[in-house]
């Protein structure tokens, strides 16, 4: 099967269609993997990255994983891979950063393979520096491969999605990835089954939460909070708000929040399609009875009320005044006593 023969978890349709290419000797100049966090774009351009560059394939189109420059690539650190992002998740990415990957490209490759450009979250990167690269799709240097992660296309410039061959990366089915996650990373069921879920089928958050302890205990640490604001009384909430935001750098705070909101909006996801009796499968299994409870105590109108206020919050977490934005969130939030 093709997605074995390059060892990753699902999408092997994507991956069957990039060997073809490589075979075949039809390599296109610009590759554009979309889909959510997490669903696996930038494993899979890495693993293609080292399809291209590979010196000693097991086979057309597989890549050894084993060689030095398998290594280098599955690290980032390959001489001919040039790596392109904003310097934090949520942060832009600046035309100055694509002028100097530009440069980069114009020099041959080291190791007499290709030079692979890899973007990351390109969807960060502001207009003027999408159309900066726009000139680099134009006048594409047969030497040259450009792979780009986006969370969605939508979100770039048409000029530049069009002159891409787009790969839509899409979450696997639950049941399949807590398969894969039982036999490739010895999982009993049930704990398969909990990361399965709170990844929604995307396998590289799944198999990131799967190999690092500290993710699922911060994951429990948010839920905590989560659980407990909504016994705080206003005075409460405001105190938590600060200490969250007031005694860090901006930059810091954000960072922070924005993993905190992901959490948070998870659970009031799970609350609201529990309280509308719905059969979706809740992303956080380990919590039902407490999801439960507040589907009861809250009802769907007030969970609706949260689950937006939260997607609104996340939306502005560039722009707002981080203060400003968690008190007028948390004070909506319905103060339930035993
Ligand atoms: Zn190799």
């Amino acid at each position: 099967m093709a997605g074995m023969s390059w060892d990753l978890m699902g999408h092997d349709w994507a991956v069957e269609m990039l060997q073809q290419h490589l075979v075949s000797g039809s390599l296109r100049h610009a590759y554009l993997f979309s889909g959510p966090r997490g669903v696996g774009r930038r494993s899979l351009a890495l693993r293609f990255a080292q399809a291209i560059n590979c010196p000693q394939p097991t086979a057309p189109g597989i890549p050894c994983g084993e060689c030095r420059v398998c290594h280098q690539i599955e690290n980032m650190q390959h001489a001919d891979l040039n790596i392109l992002q904003s310097e934090r998740e949520g942060d832009t990415l600046k035309v100055e950063q694509v002028r100097e990957l530009q440069h980069m490209l114009s020099l041959a490759p080291y190791e007499g393979g290709y030079r692979i450009a890899l973007l990351l979250r390109f969807e960060e990167a502001n207009d003027s520096a999408q159309n900066a690269l726009l000139k680099t799709l134009e006048e594409p240097n047969p030497r040259v491969i450009l792979l780009a992660t986006a969370d969605d296309s939508e979100n770039l410039l048409p000029t530049i999605t069009s002159r891409c061959e787009l790969l839509r990366l899409r979450p696997m089915a639950l049941e399949a990835l807590a398969l894969e996650l039982q036999s490739r990373r010895q999982l009993d069921p049930e704990r398969a089954q909990l990361i399965a879920h709170i990844a929604a089928g995307r396998p590289g958050y799944a198999l990131r939460l799967a190999e690092d302890e500290s993710l699922m205990a911060a994951r429990s640490a948010y839920l905590e909070d989560c659980l407990k604001l909504t016994g705080f009384s206003r005075l409460e909430r405001l105190v938590f708000a600060e200490s969250l935001v007031k005694s860090r750098e901006r930059a810091e705070a954000k960072g922070e929040l924005r993993v905190e909101l992901t959490y948070w909006l998870s659970f009031w996801r799970d609350v609201l399609l529990t309280s509308l009796g719905e059969a979706a499968p809740l992303a956080n299994l380990d919590y039902r009875r407490e999801i439960q409870r507040l589907a009861d105590l809250t009802g769907s109108r007030k969970a609706a009320q949260i689950v937006g206020a939260l997607e609104h919050s996340f939306a502005r977490l560039n722009n707002a005044n981080l203060q400003v934005m968690l008190d007028n969130l948390l004070l909506q939030w319905p103060l339930i006593r035993d």
